[in-house]
């Protein structure tokens, strides 16, 4: 185990009781290592120094010094160090003395190797030479005190209960003194310190300790064998490191290397659990403005860039215990275990946020971002992980609306019940467990009967509740960050289900229904490029639907994606035409191709006069824009002929078909498009 100060280049400040403490273990340790040392004699070491064996010995123990076996990236007291078999070897073989020149030579050297700071250094040595010191005291209570020149070497089981012990009050010592360490710099209970890297240590400890004793044999027969020990060792090494790498892998972010949403959940839930009762955790969400435009117009390798130049900042504001994640595309967030207000928390979302605008210099071009923060507290707030996230992500979107930078959650503004906030955990976990379905409903040409696309919607039949209508919780979901999730689902589930009908040639584009908020995602025109490409699919496969609300919100945050998206040939259609209240200006803009007449309009339509007028004025003016209007919630045939006769394109209504499933949809469209009889059913569903 190393110092958990190591990565860092300042000591301790004095006073503090972890300076006191690091300083009493060094003075200690210190002492003890010149004892040892006197005690063995200047005879002694002159014979052991001048031997081959000690010089082979050394070199092995400073190669396990330098290459630590890391047990877990999690794991707070860092590595564990390969030298301790050969030093707890010597130590039964040579004595205390010999194992203590050998092990704090080795740090010392492992120390300058990695410019550590003298404090650390001396600490180490301390550390190192108390553990065997406490080892060798066992050892003597089992009357096993061997010295250079009266080695032992263990004789048969009997010996063992002697041996285990010793390693364990070795591994004992050396664990306690870096977790208490740990505890007192990061101010958390010593216990849970133990607790957290107790478990992965033991096990490389055991393996190392273990094998002690066959060195110490060897040493004493063969002693020129005892390199081959290296052959073990270097087994434990990389298996230890191919699992670390991989536990790193697992929890960390790929681009930027910040821990990922799993380790910002496991780290919230320890702050959570050791917060104390005056103070506070809070719950950051930083999302970047424009970046967008930059990975648009620049492409990925720069965006890319960005974003670990972003990052490097956001670590480099914070303190080293606060935990900064990336949870996807430009959004990070960052936790802080300990904070002592609300205005503590805002204080340090103003600095990440001055961090992030500082312009950015990039191939020869400067940037200028700026970023959106919502701030969640713990107990305030909410009691867990989730529900933090979840009313941070509400500050976060007032921030961005509101254009303040910096927001606070403030209950009074979120329109989450407790009710549908349960409602959104059961929509994340039917989310996770495939419980949704898309159901189709056919576009119908009002002219000649034509099929002219499906209308994917969201179907949910809830375990309790039974099933839900999208209306319940698709706006739920809009204004939370598990809409991004919905609707990468929502994307692929149409993706599988048009790459089934299209290769058994039902050529029917499916539109997905989009909200505004997706628009603000600079990942759906590239989910959308990749899964038409991974299916073999033309981008007429898929149309998208934005609700006309879309043309009230800011623009400046929608426009690259949509602009993305017509480049990549996707058609978008204007949902819900005439619930908002859109300037004919901002329609003509848009890159939309089809518009659709609200049902609520349609639906009175031979009722009416005023909904007549209103249908027909958007019917001409869709017309002249040279868009096509669809006209939704066409439940009779007299409304059929109605719209026909105004000159609405196509219709979409009970009246036409109804919602269907994948099975229902698969034989209908197969009826309606004539398809030969060869294709079979098992192919399309
Ligand atoms: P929408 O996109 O306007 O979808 C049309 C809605 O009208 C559907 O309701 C459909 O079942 C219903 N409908 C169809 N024919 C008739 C008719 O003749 N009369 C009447 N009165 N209604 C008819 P649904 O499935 O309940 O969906 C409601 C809304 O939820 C959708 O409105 C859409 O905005 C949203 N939604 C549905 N699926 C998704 C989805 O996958 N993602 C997103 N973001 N939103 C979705
Ligand atoms: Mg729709
Ligand atoms: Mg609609």
């Amino acid at each position: 185990m190393t110092d958990p100060t190591d990565t860092r280049d300042t000591g301790p400040r004095p006073g503090t009781p972890l300076w006191a403490y690091l300083t009493s273990t060094s003075v200690l340790g210190v002492i003890a290592l010149t004892v040892c040392e006197v005690r063995l004699g200047l005879d002694s070491l002159g014979e052991a120094v001048t031997s081959v064996l000690f010089w082979m010995i050394l070199l092995l123990v400073v190669l396990g010094e330098l290459r630590p076996v890391m047990v877990s990236s999690s794991t707070l007291v860092g590595g564990t160090p390969t030298s301790t078999m050969f030093t707890f070897a010597v130590l039964m073989h040579s004595g205390l003395s010999v194992a203590v020149l050998v092990q704090a030579t080795a740090v010392v050297i492992s120390g300058l190797a990695h410019r550590r700071s003298l404090h650390r250094v001396t600490f180490n040595v301390a550390q190192v030479t108390i553990a065997c010191l406490a080892s060798a005291l066992v050892l003597a209570a089992f009357r096993i005190m061997p010295t250079p020149d009266d080695s032992w070497t263990p004789g048969g089981p009997q010996d063992i209960p002697a041996i285990l012990l010793a390693g364990g009050a070795y591994f004992a010592v050396r664990g306690l003194l870096v977790c208490w360490a740990v505890a007192l710099h990061e101010r958390r209970p010593l216990l849970r310190v133990v607790r957290a890297s107790i478990g992965p240590q033991a096990l490389v400890y055991g393996a190392l300790l273990g094998l002690a004793p066959l060195v110490v044999v060897v040493l004493e027969n063969a002693p020129g064998l005892v390199p081959l020990f290296v052959a073990p060792l270097a087994a434990v090494y990389f298996t230890a490191t191919l699992s670390m790498r991989r536990d790193h892998q697992a929890t960390h972010d790929g681009l930027t290397n910040l821990p990922n949403r799993k380790m910002l959940i496991v780290k919230t839930e320890e702050a959570l659990d050791e917060a104390r009762e005056d103070e506070r955790v809070g719950l950051l969400l930083l999302d970047l403005d424009r970046f967008k435009e930059v990975n648009d117009t620049l492409g990925h390798p720069v965006g890319d860039r960005l974003l670990q130049i972003m990052a490097h900042r956001l670590t480099h504001s914070v303190r080293p215990k606060d935990v900064v994640a990336r949870l996807g595309g430009d959004e990070f967030a960052v936790l802080l275990p300990q904070i002592r207000d609300a205005h503590a928390a805002r204080e340090v979302a103003s600095r990440l946020r001055v961090a992030l605008t500082e312009p950015v210099r990039l191939e020869g071009m400067i940037f200028d971002l700026d970023a959106s923060i919502g701030i969640a507290l713990f107990p305030d707030d909410a009691p867990d992980f989730e529900l933090l996230l979840q009313r941070a992500d509400v500050a976060m979107y007032m921030a961005k609306e509101g254009r303040t930078g910096v927001e606070f959650y403030i209950a009074a503004k979120d329109r989450n019940s407790p009710e549908r906030l349960g409602l959104l955990g059961d929509l994340r976990r039917a989310i996770d467990k495939n419980e949704l379905e898309l159901h189709y409903q056919p576009k119908v040409c009002l002219e000649d009967g034509q099929v002219e696309g499906v209308e994917a919607l969201l179907r949910w039949f809830h375990p309790v509740r039974g099933p839900v209508l999208p209306v319940e919780f698709v706006p739920l979901a809009e204004q939370s960050y598990l809409m991004r999730e919905l609707t990468q689902h929502v994307i692929n589930l149409a993706l599988d289900q048009a790459a089934r009908w299209w290769h058994a040639g039902i050529e029917v584009p499916i539109s997905v229904n989009i909200s505004a908020r997706d628009l603000l995602d600079s990942g759906l025109p590239d989910q959308l490029e990749s899964g038409l490409a991974r299916l073999g699919l033309p981008a007429d496969a898929i149309h998208l639907e934005v609700t006309e609300r879309i043309l009230m919100t800011d623009q400046a945050y929608t426009a690259d994606t949509i602009r993305t998206l017509s480049r990549l040939g996707i058609v978008l259609a204007l949902d819900d035409f005439g619930t908002g209240y859109s300037s004919l200006v901002r329609l003509q803009r848009l890159p939309v191709s089809e518009v659709k007449i609200d049902a609520s309009f349609v639906r009175r339509l031979g009722e009416s006069e005023d909904d007549e007028r209103i249908v027909r004025s958007i019917v001409d003016l869709v017309r002249s824009l040279g868009l096509t209007s669809v006209a939704e919630g066409v439940e009779s045939g007299e409304i059929a002929a109605l719209l026909r006769e105004m000159g609405c394109h196509a219709g979409q209504g009970w009246w036409l078909a109804q919602p269907m499933t994948p099975a229902e949809a698969t034989t209908w469209l197969r009826a309606r498009l004539r398809l030969p009889a060869v294709i079979q059913e098992a192919q399309v569903i």
